[in-house]
């Protein structure tokens, strides 16, 4: 069957809720993608930021094997060795203190939801506290994560949504401010917001958020599910700023293409919150997603990933700027580490980024203007060379 067959065949069983590129994709190495018609496309959108460690990690392909091998699954109303690798060492990466395993981003998203509105009414029993979320942030498409998701144009249809979400904008403290009543029981953000165009958090921003939620003892929750896991240059991207979240979100590259999310709260919130009975998943933390979370955080410690971005990072950024310079439409970069934004003016970001498709790149948009780099983290300043290449070729 040759690519066309395929396409046409997905669009009659599937449910068209993407416009999809015209591409099936079969196998990965590397950085590399291959399509069913053998095609290779250089990848800097990593499934969205989800394959951190590039296609084809034998090891990591044989944990997932082995476990395949023992046991898939066996609910949460039993323990699993996995389930105790995997959370110790997110505990050890983000230096918080429990977690709670979920099969995807908007889950945890949920489960955070859920975890802020419970301390706040432990500790004064009213059932209308009030969350503050940000303009143009993205938490997920299920009716909570959706309510936080600062984005009218996603939420239209959807109404009525989970009441008592304020919203204020990204970088303005003021605005946030303004926002807080005396039911307000968290403020959620993500420190570097992806979907709505690479805006990373100003560190004044969030260091007079972490103040506020502090004297007002309102919950400060990172979503961490774009940004985090080595991407920026440290585990977490909150970790450069100084700050620490109450509860913070995970997934994308967590699992590293296994679909799997957490919360991880502090011992704070995780003491006064959800007890047995108020939360619960069949799949959530099963071993199979374990046992890739735990072999995601040895392999990063292996290649030494996290300082690796730091090292290729700056580089892409300068090859970024380069661009900036050279270009008349690209009116600026955005982005931390290997999160990088470049913003398009006066040309249609869609068409670069199918253009470069077809020059075999992989790049994804962001916002209604920018072009988005996630590539796997493992990526070389040869693949950032060559990248800048095909990227050309398209403009
Ligand atoms: C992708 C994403 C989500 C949603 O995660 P899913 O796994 O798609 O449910 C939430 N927040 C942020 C910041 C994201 O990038």
């Amino acid at each position: 069957m040759n690519s066309k067959e395929y396409m046409e065949r997905t669009e009659q069983a599937v449910l068209h809720t993407y416009n999809r590129f015209p591409v099936v994709f079969e196998k990965g190495e590397g950085v590399y993608l291959t399509d069913v018609e053998g095609k290779k496309y250089l990848d800097f959108g990593a499934g969205i930021a989800v394959f951190a460690l590039g296609y084809g990690n034998r090891e990591y392909e044989d944990a997932l094997k082995s476990q395949i091998e023992k046991i898939i699954h066996t609910s949460n109303l039993y323990y699993n060795v996995p389930l105790m690798e995997a959370a110790e060492k997110l505990v050890k990466a983000s230096g918080m203190d429990k977690v709670f395993f979920t099969n995807s981003g908007t889950e945890a998203i949920e489960g955070a939801i859920k975890a802020a509105r419970k301390y706040a009414y432990l500790k004064d029993g009213r059932t209308d506290h009030e969350i503050i979320a940000m303009n143009h942030s993205f938490h997920g498409r299920s009716i909570g994560a959706l309510s936080v998701t600062g984005n009218p144009h996603y939420q239209e249809a959807f109404r009525p949504l989970m009441g008592g979400v304020r919203f204020a904008d990204f970088n303005d403290l003021e605005s946030v401010k303004a926002q807080v009543t005396e039911r307000t029981c968290a403020i959620i953000l993500e420190t570097v917001q992806g979907e709505g165009g690479i805006y990373p958090a100003d560190p004044e921003f969030l260091e007079g958020i972490r103040t506020l939620c502090d004297e007002k003892d309102i919950l400060l929750i990172l979503d961490e599910i774009q940004c985090g896991m080595g991407r920026t240059g440290s585990w977490f991207a909150w970790q450069q700023y100084g700050v620490k979240p109450d509860i913070m979100t995970c997934a994308k590259a967590l699992g590293c293409g296994v679909p799997v999310g957490a919360f991880v709260l502090n011992e704070k919130t995780a003491e006064s919150s959800l007890v047995p009975g108020d939360h619960g998943t069949t799949y959530g933390g099963n071993p199979l997603a374990c046992a890739a979370v735990s072999k995601v955080f040895d392999l990063f410690e292996e290649l030494d990933l996290v300082q690796h971005v730091r090292e290729v990072a700056p580089y892409l950024e300068q090859k970024l700027d380069g661009l900036v310079q050279k270009y008349e439409f690209l009116s600026g970069r955005r982005g931390k580490g290997l999160m990088q934004g470049l913003v398009v003016t006066g040309r249609p970001v869609g068409e670069i980024v199918k253009k470069s498709l077809d020059n075999g790149l992989i790049v994804i948009s962001a916002g209604s203007d920018v072009i988005r780099f996630v590539p796997p983290l493992i990526i070389t300043k040869e693949d950032i060379d060559e990248m800048i290449e095909r990227l050309e070729q398209s403009f």
